[in-house]
């Protein structure tokens, strides 16, 4: 294999891989209307291409030698350090300012050089650079895969893994510049392997922005856009299809909020909803879902809970509720909620069953004053003290 390749074809190559992934980077980053760091990835690879196209005019005498070896070695250091900040900003979705100071190595590379002029000797200046361009590109991988657990898309371990490859090459050619003959992998061939690299990096760091977007979309299909929890579409989908037998159901109506709109507008209404999603979300345990159906209606899933432990969670949300107080343009508005429960025996056939029982609950505890829970069996559990209607006090 080592024997067909041929170094100028492959130098060439090497140069065009850079260039390929600057333009994959910025049309991305066209198409993309936020900064996932890909602006900065493109000019990094762009950086590294004119490194290498400097290099390969120095290699063939067109340019002095230390010219093209200062600049190349300068520009192919600042190309991974960009390459490592917009990979951090790529990875994290967000800036971080102080990614910046990775400029100063290839600048302080360039002062070194300029003093003691290390980049004429070549094995100096390709194991210097190659080992600076392994750590960058170990940086790299590693910022990928530590920011996995905040964001688990599966093109993490491949832009890692690609990473990695490419940070072992760099670390094969400074042993083989260091101790020649132990690293049984020419120049030229590392140089081939890292062309595959780029190339798989580019691509790999494309599909995480692609899955990235996907997951965004899927989150806001499942989303309600006002209060942030999941939207009816998505608490249907989290019932389980079989095995209910010993789970909850609670679907909650806001009290009275009619009046709230039109007491205090639309907009206190749209604080009220968003007040009350928060509260249930603080009040629930993890694995409860917890959904806005529509309008001023909720629906609480509790899996494979007690009647008397769905109550007890049901009765300190709504005195929460009740203790609420949403403070709407100088004034305190407050809230009540009324809730139905059904709990699953293992006899229905469907959730729609177990829906129109809650509902029908929900509808006999409105029925009865509001501000309390009723379980299916129509029984009340929670009766508390009369409410005032229009649910106001002064501020
Ligand atoms: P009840 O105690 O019987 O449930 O009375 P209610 O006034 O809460 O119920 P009703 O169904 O009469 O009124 C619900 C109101 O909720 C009517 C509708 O305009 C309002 N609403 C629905 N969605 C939104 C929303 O997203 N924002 C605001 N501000 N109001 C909404
Ligand atoms: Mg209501
Ligand atoms: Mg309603």
């Amino acid at each position: 294999m080592t024997a067909q390749l041929d170094l100028a074809t492959v130098l060439l190559l090497h140069k065009s891989s850079f260039l390929i992934g600057a333009f994959c980077f910025l049309y991305a980053r066209w198409q993309s209307p936020r900064d996932e760091g890909l602006g900065i990835l493109a000019s990094g690879f762009l950086f590294l291409a004119l490194a290498s196209t400097l290099a390969g005019y120095g290699e063939q005498k067109l340019l002095p030698a230390h010219l093209w070896t200062l600049s190349s070695f300068t520009l192919g250091i600042g190309g991974y350090a960009l390459f490592w900040i917009g990979v951090r900003r790529l990875s994290a979705g967000r800036r971080r300012s102080a990614d910046w100071l990775a400029l100063c190595v290839p600048v302080t590379g360039a002062l070194i050089g300029l003093a003691t002029h290390f980049h004429v000797v070549n094995t100096v200046r390709a194991s210097v650079f190659n080992a600076t361009a392994f750590l960058f590109l170990a940086a790299s991988a590693f910022a990928i895969i530590s920011d996995r657990s905040r964001e688990p898309l599966p093109a993490r371990a491949m832009l890692a893994a690609a990473m990695t490859v490419g940070a072992n090459l760099c670390l094969a050619v400074v042993i083989g510049l260091v101790k020649p003959g132990i690293i049984p992998v020419t120049t030229t061939y590392a140089f081939f392997l890292s062309i595959i690299c780029h190339f798989a990096i580019a691509l790999f760091a494309l599909v995480l922005v692609k899955e990235r977007a996907e997951a965004e979309l899927r989150r806001s299909a499942d989303t309600d856009a006002l209060t942030g929890a999941g939207n009816r579409r998505w608490f249907l989908a989290q019932l389980p299809k079989s095995n209910w037998h010993g789970d909850c159901l609670i679907v909650m109506d806001l009290d009275f909020f009619k009046r709230i709109n039109d007491r205090y507008g639309h907009h206190t209404g749209d604080q009220v909803l968003m007040a009350f999603a928060e509260l249930a979300r603080k009040n629930l345990r993890k694995g409860d879902c917890f959904a806005r159906l529509g309008g001023e209606e909720f629906g609480l899933y509790l899996p494979l809970t007690s009647e008397e432990r769905a109550q007890a969670i049901a009765e300190r949300l709504r005195r929460a509720v009740e203790e609420l107080r949403i403070i709407s343009r100088g004034e305190q508005v407050a809230l009540t909620v009324s809730m139905g429960l059904a709990v699953a025996n293992g006899q229905e056939r469907s959730w729609e069953e177990l829906f129109n029982s809650a509902d029908a609950a929900l509808y006999e505890a409105k029925r009865h004053g509001r501000n309390r829970i009723t379980l299916s069996t129509s029984s009340t559990v929670t009766i508390s003290k009369p409410i005032a209607p229009p649910l106001s006090r002064a501020g």
